[in-house]
């Protein structure tokens, strides 16, 4: 008996590899994780995530050509595209969020979006901007579903993924690895994470939320399987003219970046829904944010407005586990 006990704890620990691999993918940095005994097998399987993650990007980057979201863009006001069941089903979850968000969400944000080119930090001509805000509106993406076409019914509006793709991915990724025979994995896709299993010895995932601004400043340490905490911040994609600050995520309404919020980090099982949220929360503000948050099941969120203030969601201590703590830590640093 104590033969087999022995045998039991050296197949469980002794033998368990973990390997990451680190890949820039939708421009920005990926880390895939993969533990099991078999370490050809994990390297097989974060091989063929990085093909899915690829497969993704040329199908929904707007800055390709020859991806499904650049023909929809370029029939806007013309006529219906057909696209692939994954791209109908992802538009179709979109326009979900964007209803359940009051528009807050909006991939048709793209529409203004388009004039913010954040590589170059200079503002776009508020007339363009002012124009575009009249395409944006997710109640104009028509969808057909005996055709599985996707039509932009305005000639300005176009569509863009960008606050929901990356979850998306890192939810594939994940599910690539699993159905390779890896039971333990962990998706870094750009600061959004998706566990599934445990780490190497056998503790959940530990994740860090830290403070947008105090870097040194912990928000929380979760401990999770199964689960998803993806953050959205005004401090990774920005540009600063006169001393203001032009974040990434922009106000459907206005056109103009959200003012108001440095981060929120969304979790929840699904890493596409969480990553659709911490961007919706990020633009309806802390107050409005955390009552939708608070209103649906399984979500928890860690807000924090422009001044700084911290606020969390009310079943949040559900998820900031106590405990002893392993040393591998994975954080939202970006
Ligand atoms: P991150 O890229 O830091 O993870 P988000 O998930 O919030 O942050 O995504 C921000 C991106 O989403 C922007 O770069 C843009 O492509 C897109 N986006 C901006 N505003 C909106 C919006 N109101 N609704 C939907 N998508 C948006
Ligand atoms: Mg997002």
């Amino acid at each position: 008996m104590r033969w087999i006990l022995v045998m039991a704890l050296v197949g469980n620990v002794a033998y368990t590899e973990t390997v990451r691999e680190k890949q820039t993918k939708m421009g920005s940095p990926f880390i895939l994780t993969a533990v099991h005994e078999d370490e050809d097998l994990a390297k097989a399987a974060i091989a063929a995530a990085w093909q899915e993650i690829d497969r993704l990007e040329a199908m929904i980057s707007s800055w390709r050509q020859t991806s499904e979201t650049s023909a929809v863009n370029r029939a806007a006001g013309l006529n219906p595209v057909v696209v692939s069941p994954e791209t109908y089903g992802l538009i179709n979850r979109a326009l979900k969020v964007s209803s359940l968000s009051g528009g807050a969400f909006d991939i048709t944000f793209a529409s203004a979006g388009r004039f913010w080119d954040f590589r170059s930090g200079e503002l776009p001509d508020p007339a363009a901007v002012a124009k575009a805000v009249e395409a944006i509106d997710y109640r104009n993406v028509l969808l057909d579903p005996d055709k599985q076409t996707v039509f932009l019914v305005q000639p300005g509006t176009r569509i863009g993924f960008g606050a929901i793709g990356k979850g998306y991915a890192a939810n594939r990724a994940l599910r690539v690895m699993v159905a390779m025979g890896i039971k333990s994995a962990l998706v870094n896709a750009g600061g959004d994470l998706v566990a599934t299993g445990v780490q190497e010895d056998g503790a959940p995932w530990q994740i860090s939320i830290q403070h947008p601004r105090e870097r040194k400043r912990l928000l929380a340490q979760l401990r999770i399987t199964e689960q998803a905490v993806v953050t959205s911040g005004d401090y990774e994609r920005f540009f600063m003219v006169d001393g203001k600050r032009y974040s990434h995520i922009i106000d459907p309404r206005t056109g103009y970046p959200v003012e108001g919020m440095q981060s929120v980090t969304v979790i929840c099982p699904d890493a596409e829904l969480a990553d659709a949220l911490a961007t919706t929360v990020f633009v309806l503000g802390a107050e409005k944010g955390l009552e939708l948050v608070n209103r649906l099941k399984s979500v928890d969120a860690i807000v924090v407005d422009a001044t700084g203030t911290v606020t969390y969601s009310l079943n949040i201590h559900d998820q900031i586990m106590d405990g002893p703590v392993s040393n591998t830590q994975h954080t939202t640093d970006k």
